[in-house]
């Protein structure tokens, strides 16, 4: 029987611990707060930053909107940036991506101090998180770690293969598993033989960016898939990487899209802001 990996049941168990952690905090006088900053109205970015929003509000933290003009320089950006920096009472930033083309990404993520970068996009977060030390721990990745551990998978000693090399999916993902004892093979555009070499895995963590590409030949018998994925389709039904219809049936566990990996993402979010760099 394959394990459906109940993504948006885990997220809300996160996030319940974390508003009672927030309302013990609350207890000693400690605020939580949030800073989000969105330059434009790109549709997409604001459906994102109103959830961000409302898990702030459900879980107790003060969240603090800058909703800026498409048109900012990347200067005013930088400035507000540099505000929040100094703010005492401000506990993390994100910076909602993408950026209108005058603010060149990279300056804004470096000028984020390192120990409010709830995102884990700065280089001081990814560095740590390469040589062991605390830090912030981009979200999708972190989530999918608690999806496997509350799932009761052992992550130690498996073989587990990461499908992508993004700098927020991919290579996050590879270093997690590692941390967690996994032996880990991280695959791209130019990896030979892919299929042969997902084969191999026991846990398969597809973040690919193509819809429904991974099907039952490129799947161990009884491995466990998460699919990072998130498409719509042609009916604008959302699907994922992995074709789960196809794939379902030879896994011990995988997670659905929807209500799998997405809901972790403003859950782990919400987690670095409450609990810093772990
Ligand atoms: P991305 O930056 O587009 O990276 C895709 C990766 O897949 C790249 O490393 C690419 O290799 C590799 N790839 C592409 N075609 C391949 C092929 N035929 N064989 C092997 N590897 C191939 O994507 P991303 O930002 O990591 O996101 C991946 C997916 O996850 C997207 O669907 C995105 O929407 C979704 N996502 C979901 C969440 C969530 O909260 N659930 C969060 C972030 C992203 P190269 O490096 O060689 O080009």
């Amino acid at each position: 029987m394959t394990q459906i990996i109940d993504g948006k049941k885990i997220s809300k168990e996160i996030k319940d611990e974390l508003k009672e952690k927030v309302s013990a905090l609350a207890a000693e006088g400690i605020e939580k707060c949030l800073a989000v900053i969105q330059v434009g109205a790109d549709p997409a970015s604001s459906v994102y930053v109103n959830n961000k929003k409302k898990a702030c509000e459900y879980i107790g933290i003060r969240s603090l909107a800058y909703e800026l003009p498409a048109e900012t320089t990347e200067e005013e950006l930088l400035e507000l940036i540099r505000e929040l920096n100094g703010r005492a009472d401000v506990d993390g930033m994100i910076v909602q991506l993408p950026l209108p083309a005058q603010i060149n990404e990279e300056r804004v993520l470096l000028a984020i101090d390192p120990a409010k970068d709830v995102d884990g996009f700065h280089p001081m977060s990814v560095g740590n998180l390469s040589i062991g030390r605390p830090g912030f721990v981009s979200c999708t990745p972190a989530g999918i770690i608690q999806l496997l551990k509350r799932s009761g998978i052992e992550i130690s000693g498996k073989e587990c293969v990461v499908i992508g090399r993004s700098n927020i999916v991919g290579k996050p993902m590879g270093m997690l598993l590692l941390r967690e004892n996994g032996t880990v093979t991280i695959c791209h555009s130019r990896t030979k033989d892919l299929r042969q070499v997902c084969k191999r895995a026991d846990i398969l963590v597809v973040a690919i960016g193509k819809p429904l590409f991974i099907d039952e030949t490129y799947v161990k018998e009884g491995a466990v898939v998460i699919d990072v994925g998130i498409h719509r389709d042609e009916n604008n039904k959302l699907c994922g990487d992995v074709d789960f219809e196809r794939v379902a049936p030879h896994c011990s566990a995988i997670t659905p899209v929807p209500g799998g990996v997405g809901p972790m993402t403003i859950a782990m979010l919400m987690s670095n802001c409450v609990f810093g760099p772990q």
